[in-house]
Parts: structure tokens; sequence; C-alpha cells
């Protein structure tokens, strides 16, 4: 498979943050989606999840199960585009690293019990867990991945943080978001692969969970039209059946959407290499119908399911479990492990021990501090 002239090709890495000869058999990105894969936060996505609380039951995916999903959106586009699949693969395999326990909820009661301290956001404890916070070797702390895929992991970042990041590391992974370039094709590709996965299994978590309803979801274009094609040439289908084929009806239609505006677009930008792939608007794209209707797909997804009662229910009661343990950590250090104890910043070092936790060891230290059984 030969890589495309604006592929980020891994023998022309920016490199590493220290010095690692190179690996006799396998390419530098490969080596990094191999760390990640062996790190203890790659494990720990197993349970953790991002709508459903993981005792929720086994039927609704994880991080673990999500990630997976985008690395295979992500390949498949990627191999069309002769993109590197092994960047793809570590960039989505590690892309949501940094997640707190119970998805969006955790995320955001740490983040207001970070107020004061220079706040909490998923993206940038993603990089914070891959440069700082994995110890797995003897010289250095992190998995001292390559630039590339660092840049992918940190998808987001607030000019504020970027002026923060951008002074430990001059012209690094944060400058794109001061000076306004793009990242590779490969963390572009990483990002939409991101949004289709979740909006589909999302519907699909949500049919299945009783929250949602199909007749419901007619009311969304996107759905209505493969759900309508799916019925048209298996009339009768219905269940479980109909909604599998509906949603992979829909996953194809946004793949080869992906593919081919994409495809449009860089050769119309022809860029010779991937320096031009940074300084351009991005290149990895919807078309501007799919685009739309991936937006309003979102939209119904939020106020639908995201704002369900029965998901807010469980949501009030997630982030009473962190801020309690926030207040607990944050008010006597001896109730942490000793190397989070020692941490030069308390409440940096109190909410990278809450933001690795699974949802499971969270309510049982939660239960053990405060010997309250909120669920
Ligand atoms: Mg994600």
């Amino acid at each position: 498979m030969t890589l495309a002239a604006y592929a980020c090709d891994p023998a022309q890495s920016r490199g590493r943050r220290f010095f690692e000869a190179a690996a006799p058999t396998r390419s530098e990105f490969q080596r990094d989606r191999d760390r990640i894969i062996h790190s203890t936060a790659f494990r720990r996505l197993v349970y953790k999840t991002q709508v459903f609380l993981n005792h929720e039951g086994d039927l609704f995916r994880t991080r673990l199960t999500h990630s997976l999903e985008v690395a295979q959106l992500g390949r498949s586009i990627g191999r069309s585009l002769q993109l590197d699949e092994d960047l793809i693969e570590a960039i989505a395999l590690a892309h949501d690293l940094g997640h707190t326990p119970f998805g969006h909820a955790g995320q955001d009661v740490l983040d207001e019990c970070m107020k004061a301290h220079g706040g909490f956001e998923h993206n940038l404890q993603s990089l914070r867990v891959v440069d700082r916070l994995e110890q797995r070797y003897p010289s250095f702390d992190g998995l001292n991945l390559c630039f590339e895929t660092r840049e992918g992991i940190l998808k987001h970042c607030a000019r504020r943080n970027a002026l923060i990041l951008d002074a430990a590391e001059p012209g690094g992974v944060a400058a794109r978001f001061l000076n306004g370039t793009q990242p590779g094709l490969e963390a572009q590709l990483c990002n939409l692969a991101d949004e289709v996965a979740y909006n589909a299994h999302d519907i699909d978590d949500g049919v299945r969970s009783g929250l949602l309803a199909m007749e419901q979801l007619e009311a969304v274009p996107l759905v209505r039209q493969y759900l309508g094609e799916a019925l048209a040439e298996y009339p009768g289908l219905g269940g479980k059946r109909l909604l599998a084929e509906t949603i992979r009806r829909m996953l194809s239609a946004q793949v080869y959407d992906i593919i081919n505006a994409s495809r449009a677009a860089l050769q119309a930008a022809a860029p010779a290499d991937v320096a031009a792939v940074r300084s351009q608007a991005p290149l990895l794209r919807f078309s501007p119908e799919m685009r739309a209707a991936s937006s309003e797909l979102k939209r119904f997804l939020f106020a639908n399911l995201y704002r369900h009662p029965q998901v807010h229910g469980t949501r009030q009661r997630a982030e009473e479990v962190l801020r309690d343990l926030f207040e607990l950590y944050a008010g006597d250090a001896s109730l942490l492990p000793e190397e989070y104890a020692a941490a030069e910043y308390l409440p940096r070092a109190c909410a990278d021990y809450i933001a690795g936790m699974t949802d499971r060891f969270a309510l049982k230290e939660h239960q053990r501090l405060t010997g309250k059984q909120l669920f």
C-alpha cells in the first residue's frame, strides 16, 4: 500500500520528545499504536461509558468499543485515500483516553471542581495521559509518542490552554490553535470518524435501551432516508434487523460521502505534502449536504437522548459521586494513592486520579469513603 504524497509518512515524522532508535520491523506510527494498546488508560476504557453508565447493562457501547469503531471507520476511509492507517488507528484508539468516568457528566463536573485551578478538558487530558501520566518507561514519563499522533489526540484546545502548552513546547502540538493551521489528514479524519461513530451507535444504543423510539427517529432526515430504503428493499423488516440495516446503510453512505468529498477537495487543492495540508482549510470533509444532515442528527440526539429524563437522573447522581470524591481528596491528600498525594499541585493530582477512574471504581471508592450508595 503506497501512501499518497499528502499522507503522514512515518519515515518523515517530526519525531518523539525523547530520542529513541528506530524499531527493526515496525514503523513509528505502528509503535505508537502498540504503545497505546498496552497502556493502562486504554484498558480502563472498557469500564468507561459516554451516555449510559457501565452498570446499566452489557448491551451498550463503552469507550473501548467506541474507540474501536472510530478506528474501523477511520481506517476504511483512510485506506481509500491512501493515508497512513497505523497513524489513524493510533489516534482513534487514543482519542478518548482522557475521558472521566460517567461520560459527559464527569467531564463537566470535574471542570467545575477545577474552575479555580485551570479547569479540566478531556482532550487536554488525553494528551496529558500519553505525555505524562502513563508510567511505563524507565527514562521518561508518558508513552513518548510521535508528534503526529499527539497532534491528532489534541483535537480541540482553547486559546488559554494552547498558550500554556505552547510555552512548554514552543511550536509544538498546540501551535495550530494559535496560528490557525490544520493537523495532518489522519487527524482530520479521526475527528470526522468520531462523529460518524457516535451518531450511529448512540441511535443504536438509544433504541435498544428503549429511550428512543423508531418513530421519533423518522423525524431525522438522515435516518428517515435509510430506514425508507431498507424497508423498500425488505418490506416487513422490523425490530433489531431493521435498526441494524438502517444504521449500516447510514454508515456506508457517510463513509462514501467522506471519501468522495475529501478526494475532490484533495484533487482541487493538490497538496504536495503534509506541510501543504497544514496550511490549507480542512481537506478531509463531508459534502455540504452530509455535513448538514450529520449536524441535524447530532442536535436530535442531544435533545432527545443526552437530555432524556432517565439519562439526566443518573447524570445527577454521577455528578454527586465525582464532586464528593474531589472534595474529599482535595481536603485530605492522605486519601489519595502515594504518587498522587506527593504531587506538587494537589487539585491537579485529584483531577488526574479521578479522571483515570473507571465508572465502577469511582462508585466503589465513593461508597467506601462516604458510606452512601447512590446507585
Ligand atoms: Mg470519541
